[in-house]
């Protein structure tokens, strides 16, 4: 058999792993971190168990597949629900609006909460259908770098309807048209932080989001995130993949311009063919540093990073649900904090995931386990100590103001991640969540393709590659290189 070499244990890693193998390959993975998953992983402290990084399950088909593509019956090796609500939101005016699955419901929710026709969602959750339905298929799909791509039939009909998708407004602007209440442009804004980007100057077209949470649904695993990164990993070594953990690549042997096999520990492995799912900036930069550069590429600007507080709660908030959003007053102001200024504003919006409301053993009894995050700028270097301790003291006020509680004396185990450890921990540029933003027009066309131009058998997956970061994507371009390699 052919053997395939895989550079990391992310999602994508992962997934490729699974569908080379499918194809006869013997397959082994390299991975640094002493466990599989890189940011789809967990911790645990103290009689609590959090989800590190992703929360939020769209598309659980992409994972489903994989069963299915090994002959298995995905519910019998990987469970889920879809949430009744998706997102609990909160002003500091007090009000609340929760976003029900069924669509009917929420919108008479924000008709009688904000006086928001509810017909203007049902707009808006179509108009996200068809952008979806439309760039799907281009974006998502297929490799953006193969010329087959730009000449189908689907590529074609997408074309003359760019205006309507609306690559040429932002997010906000298209928000502004649909929705009379600024809360529901806030809240339909919030989607262009799903990608890491701003949604005051992400294109429209970013509204396909809202599209995957409402119109196909928001999803929770139910033995957590990390079940996710579980059940794949387990589906393949069952199908003879070797994983070797702690066991990080120094160097990408390329021979005549073709990629031959890595070098471990000082050790070379060789392989017929390489699939790296580390983030291609730093890849470019330690194993491909003899290799031509692509400096454009490199020099893109990342997405938002996160800061994040693991928190062992004493209390049960019983109207908290399983996503809960504590809305800034000045939302625009949050985000040039963000992405111009580099830092984070005094009033940002405070996200808080509690796995205990679906999955009762995440946290002792009668208490809660809150992921609480904020977004952050990628990291430039900031003095990340202090801008941690003012970015703590005004979550911790702004909780206390929106839930009426004073949440330091409830707060019994914590834990942070912030840019730094996120960029130490998974090897992600400037700790960037999902690798460049796309905060232009261009950005879905920015992204490294699938594949090196320079060196044969060399193959890229995961979120810093085409089609781009979280879950769903990283599954997809894991998908396109095994489509690739025929
Ligand atoms: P990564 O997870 O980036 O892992 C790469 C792996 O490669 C790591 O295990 C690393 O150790 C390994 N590696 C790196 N260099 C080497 C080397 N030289 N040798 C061997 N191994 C190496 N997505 C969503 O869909 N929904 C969310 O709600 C969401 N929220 C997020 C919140 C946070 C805090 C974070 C950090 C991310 C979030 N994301 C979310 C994004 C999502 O986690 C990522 O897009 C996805 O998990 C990235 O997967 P990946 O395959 O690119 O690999």
């Amino acid at each position: 058999n052919k053997k395939a070499i895989i550079i990391g244990s992310g999602i994508a890693g992962i997934a490729a792993s699974i569908r080379l193998s499918l194809k006869g390959y013997r397959v082994e993975v390299y991975e640094a971190n002493a466990y599989p998953g890189g940011k789809l992983s967990e911790i645990t402290l103290q009689g609590y168990r959090f989800d590190a990084g992703p929360s939020l399950f769209t598309l659980p088909e992409q994972v489903d597949d994989l069963f299915r593509l090994a002959g298995k019956q995905p519910r019998e090796h990987f469970d889920y629900i879809r949430l009744p609500v998706a997102c609990h939101y909160f002003w500091e005016d007090g009000k609340q609006i929760k976003a029900y699955a069924d669509i009917d419901r929420f919108g008479k929710e924000v008709e009688a909460k904000l006086g928001e026709p509810a017909e203007n969602i049902r707009k808006a959750l179509e108009k996200s259908a068809y952008i979806y339905d439309r760039l799907s298929p281009l974006f998502m799909q297929r490799s953006l770098h193969k010329f087959g791509t730009w000449t189908n039939k689907d590529a074609m009909k997408s074309y003359l309807k760019m205006g309507k998708l609306g690559i040429f407004s932002t997010m906000n602007r298209a928000n502004e048209k649909q929705f009379d209440h600024p809360k529901m442009v806030q809240l339909f804004n919030r989607y262009a932080t799903y990608n890491g980007s701003n949604p005051y100057e992400t294109p429209a077209t970013l509204n396909i989001i809202p599209h995957l949470e409402f119109n196909i649904g928001a999803f929770f695993p139910k033995k957590g995130m990390h079940d996710i990164t579980m059940s794949l990993y387990r589906l393949a070594e069952s199908l003879g993949v070797s994983f070797h953990m702690n066991a990080r690549v120094e160097e990408i042997l390329v021979q005549e311009k073709r990629a031959v096999g890595v070098i471990v520990n000082g050790t070379k492995h060789f392989a017929d063919l390489l699939v790296n799912n580390m983030d291609m900036v730093n890849a470019y930069k330690t194993i491909l540093k003899k290799e031509k550069q692509p400096r454009l590429l490199l020099n893109q600007t990342k997405s938002s990073s996160a800061l994040i507080f693991y928190w062992g709660i004493k209390k049960v908030f019983p109207e908290l649900e399983l996503h809960n959003i504590l809305f800034s007053e000045d939302y625009k102001t949050e985000f040039e904090h963000i992405f111009t200024h580099k830092t984070i504003s005094e009033d940002p919006t405070v996200y808080i995931n509690i796995t205990s409301v679906h999955k009762a053993d995440d946290a002792p009894k009668d208490s809660m386990n809150w992921f609480t995050m904020i977004n952050v700028p990628n990291n430039q270097g900031q003095d990340w100590d202090a801008v941690i301790r003012e970015a703590r003291k005004n979550i911790v006020n702004k909780i206390n103001r929106i839930l009426k509680t004073d949440i330091e004396s409830l707060i019994e185990v914590e834990e942070i991640l912030e840019p730094r450890t996120i960029e130490s921990k998974t090897s992600s540029a400037n700790g960037a969540l999902y690798g460049n933003s796309s905060n232009n027009r261009f950005a879905a066309f920015m992204r490294h393709a699938n594949f090196s131009s320079d060196i044969k058998n060399l193959y890229f997956c995961g979120g810093s590659v085409h089609p781009g970061g979280g879950i769903p994507l990283c599954l997809l371009s894991a998908k396109i290189v095994s489509e690739m390699i025929e």
